[in-house]
């Protein structure tokens, strides 16, 4: 097993008191893109004044800037299921809740991915309860093939992650033939006790089940694959070294770590409180987790939800956040009722509300270039081929002049005149720094071959 209790409490109890010199000097290696070793994360988390706060959180900024520039991906969930068998004690989908239960027909899943599209969205996060019997692997390789099928007018979905139960080699082979993004899976904690007191009696309870997941995933050919705490659950120092360890066995068994990291955060769901959760995770706490992640795992994408504020959001935006949701709804056949009735059908309580729209214009305000572009997968560039380029600074080359691509293509079929006024300035800036030809044109003129999903203009 590579998650060692022991080892981390012991780490965790080395790496009490370090003093601010200490820490300069794990942040001076660290903004050298050199990543942080077990004792000198516990140090650094542990070391919460003011003073290594504000050195921690500039250093993450930089790192940030250097390695994504100021690009943020964008992306939405979508719940096709919510049959659930396991009894999480954190989640409204538990056996335990009573509701009706239901799965999206074919014709639904393409109402709901409509709604997604006409809110500019190219990428999604597809996700289901577990039921092996009412939503079956069958079940789900129909959904990716009915979502990838569902066009508009401005084309359609062109990424699609997925983020199922722990399953086999053979289950994890029907998917990646779907064509599938990242496959997307949060250990929840790796503090094996905690773990097993939060799914209790349940087929989510096996830990090194749902611990050795991504390694069948592996197993089966998925090269992207994206790993996660709920922080709330364990202790937050604990999970933070968890992660650390899952990945460096993967890099090491693989050859590649997580893709992407996520850092959902508890929030109240149907039939829990959070006062139930002795390990809540404060604000503060929060945003040194996300610069602490990003510090350690340079060049592994970290994803923070709609869970969060807008003003959570905006700030570790700054600290190493690499991609958003936005409008989302995490309820089954949630944007259909949302857009009939305004109701809001959650698995878990969100915090922010906002449009697509919205956001998209506060982060072009920010100073951020928000990002629809799904061209790294569709060429390819995924597991160690996406990690070699990200590692040699190569990245920005490809990314910098796609994104701007996929943000004119999203003014054009969706920004109303504030947002066109924004794209067109930040275009206009951003040509001479890319020295590019001019990316509008460019954009207008090849609107048909972007939309076509099958290539990317700038390899
Ligand atoms: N059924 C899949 C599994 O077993 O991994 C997918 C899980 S669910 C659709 C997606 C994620 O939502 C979970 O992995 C969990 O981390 C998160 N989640 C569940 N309840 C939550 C809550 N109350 N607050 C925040 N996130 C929650």
């Amino acid at each position: 097993m590579f998650i060692k209790h022991d080892y981390i409490y012991e780490t965790l109890e080395n790496g009490k008191n370090a003093d601010l010199s200490e820490i300069k000097s794990i942040l001076q290696k660290a903004g050298d893109l050199k990543g942080l070793s077990h004792l000198e994360i516990a140090k650094l988390i542990q070391n919460d004044s003011p003073e290594a706060n504000a050195m921690l959180f500039k250093t993450a900024g930089e790192i940030k800037k250097k390695i994504y520039g100021n690009r943020v991906v964008i992306f939405a969930p979508l719940y096709v299921s919510n049959f659930c068998v396991n009894s999480c004690t954190y989640c409204g989908y538990a056996r335990g809740n009573d509701f009706k239960r239901r799965k999206l027909t074919d014709e639904e899943i393409q109402e709901e991915v409509k709604l997604l599209e006409s809110m500019g969205h190219k990428r999604i996060a597809l996700e289901v309860g577990e039921d092996p019997v009412n939503c079956d692997i069958d079940y789900v390789c129909h959904a990716i093939d009915t979502i990838y099928a569902t066009e508009n007018k401005n084309g359609n979905i062109r990424r699609i992650n997925v983020n199922i139960a722990a399953t086999t080699v053979e289950n994890y082979r029907k998917v990646l033939d779907k064509g599938i993004g990242t496959y997307i899976l949060f250990q929840e904690t790796y503090h094996q006790p905690t773990y097993e007191a939060v799914h209790p009696k349940c087929l989510k309870g096996d830990y090194e089940y749902h611990l050795t997941a991504f390694n069948r995933a592996m197993e089966a050919g998925i090269d992207d694959v994206g790993g996660g705490v709920l922080f709330g659950l364990a202790d937050y120092k604990f999970e933070l070294l968890g992660l650390m360890l899952h990945n460096e066995h993967l890099e090491e068994k693989f050859g590649v770590g997580f893709h992407t990291i996520s850092v959902p955060r508890l929030q109240k769901a149907e039939g829990m409180e959070l006062n139930q959760f002795p390990n809540i995770v404060t604000d503060d706490q929060f945003k040194r987790i996300v610069a602490i992640i990003r510090l350690a795992v340079p060049f592994t994408g970290i994803i923070l939800s709609t869970r969060e504020s807008a003003v959570m959001r905006k700030e570790v935006l700054n600290y190493g956040v690499s991609q958003v949701s936005a409008g989302s709804c995490t309820g089954v056949g949630g944007y259909k009722e949302e857009a009939v009735s305004g109701k809001k059908v959650d698995q878990f309580e969100v915090a922010d509300h906002r449009s697509p729209l919205e956001i998209i214009k506060e982060l072009l305000k920010d100073g951020f270039i928000p990002s629809y572009c799904t061209a790294c997968y569709r060429s390819g560039r995924t597991g160690d081929r996406f990690m070699r380029l990200a590692k040699s600074g190569q990245i920005h080359n490809v990314c910098q002049p796609n994104a701007l691509m996929t943000l004119q293509e999203f003014a054009l079929d969706y920004g109303d005149d504030e947002l066109k006024a924004l794209v067109e300035q930040v275009l206009e800036n951003e040509v001479n720094n890319i020295g590019k030809e001019n990316i509008k044109e460019l954009t207008i003129g090849n609107l048909d071959k972007i939309r076509d999903g099958e290539r990317d203009l700038f390899v």
